[in-house]
């Protein structure tokens, strides 16, 4: 008799996750199986869930692309990791390794790359099938459920940070405090720039402070903009924009210094205007950050192993999915909550 597991599984866009009993799948030639412990929960699987993108994932599957566990299984073939190794099962679940972007180590762009819960099932699930080439390696000393924030939201800031190609001492503004941008204010700190964080919660700004961010500024206040460039000295060298409203990217691109860089990350639906006189007059830049690369990866990594970054993680079993969903929609998560496996 094959043996069961439990999942949860996204049948239809926007109507919530369906908790059931799946097989567990078997490794196939050059695939292992990770029995999950822990997997964060990001703002990207409600877009999942709701179908939100252009390019939507096939119906059903497991979302979840912060699952750390341990590898039980490896398909013929696999050297790369073994059994008993903690890995991480990241979006970035697998590219073709032969393309110009992969030879180039930009991988996330692969045009043949799957996305881990969203073109391959997830972490929402007691097993994951991985890529063992893709999976990330998490350092001894790190636990699953600290870990799991990193391997997204983590890594997604470290990597957008670094495309503002900000040097230390130079202001970075964050928008957006939370599960990236809790993150993205440690990353930002250990790597000597100043923070400007912007929210439109109070407490995401509160919380901000006690995690070293130098200035704070609610997006909802009245002259927000000003206050941004008033308090960074003429606006952020860089911007890092984590947050899923378009009002955000507005007001992000005019944060920007004159020869700032604006890095997009967060990814509401829909387009926004570029003011094109200020942009050019200013000689703004404004580009794109997809997550990281397995170097990437493990550089993120390497800062929470060191102490320098911690996720601030509130765990919760399995069973509650669907009111987590709710919660992170409705902007009522402190941080990031860790689905705990340990409690299933
Ligand atoms: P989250 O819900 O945990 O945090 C969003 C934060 O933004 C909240 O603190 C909320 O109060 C704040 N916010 C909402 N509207 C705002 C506004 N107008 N101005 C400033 N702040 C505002 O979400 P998350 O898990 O951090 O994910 C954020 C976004 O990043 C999502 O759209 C997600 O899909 C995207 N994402 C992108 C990548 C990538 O590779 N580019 C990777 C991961 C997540
Ligand atoms: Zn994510
Ligand atoms: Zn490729």
């Amino acid at each position: 008799m094959t043996k069961k597991m439990q999942a949860a599984v996204v049948e239809q866009f926007g109507e919530g996750l369906v908790l059931k009993e799946m097989d567990i799948p078997t490794p196939g030639p050059g695939q292992i199986l990770v029995k999950t412990e822990a997997c964060g929960v990001c703002h990207t699987d409600l877009h999942a869930e709701a179908g939100d993108w252009p390019v939507k994932p096939s119906l059903p599957f497991i979302p979840g692309h912060e699952g750390i566990g341990i590898v039980v299984a490896l398909g013929e073939g696999v050297t790369a990791v073994k059994e008993g190794d903690r890995v991480g099962v990241p979006w970035l679940y697998s590219a073709c390794g032969h393309c110009e972007h992969c030879l180039a180590a930009w991988e996330t762009v692969c045009g043949e790359a799957e996305f881990g819960g969203y073109t391959k099932n997830g972490g929402f699930a007691e097993y994951i099938l991985a890529n063992p080439n893709y999976v990330a390696h998490i350092p001894a000393g790190l636990s699953a459920t600290e870990a799991a924030p990193l391997i997204c939201a983590g890594i997604t800031t470290y990597k957008g940070l670094k495309e503002t190609k900000a040097h230390p001492g130079d202001w970075v503004v964050i928008s957006g405090i939370g599960g990236l941008g809790h993150l993205a204010v440690q990353y930002a700190k250990a790597m000597g720039l100043h923070v400007c964080a912007v929210d439109i919660d109070d407490k995401k700004l509160e919380h901000a402070t006690q995690l070293g961010a130098d200035a704070v500024v609610n997006a909802k206040q009245e002259g927000a903009i000003e206050a941004v460039v008033k308090a960074t000295g003429g606006g952020g060298h860089g911007v890092l924009i984590t947050a899923p409203s378009l009002i955000a990217f507005n007001q992000g691109v005019a944060m920007t210094r004159k020869r700032g860089i604006c890095v997009l990350v967060g990814l509401p639906p829909g387009e926004f205007p570029v003011p094109l006189f200020d942009v050019v007059a200013n000689c703004v830049t404004i580009r794109g950050s997809f997550v990281g690369t397995r170097q990437d990866m493990a550089e993120a990594l390497a800062f929470a192993a060191e102490g320098k970054v911690k996720a601030d993680i509130e765990l919760q079993p399995l069973s509650a999915i669907n009111d987590v969903f709710k919660r992170l929609e409705n902007g009522d998560v402190p941080s990031r909550v860790v689905i705990d496996f340990a409690t299933i």
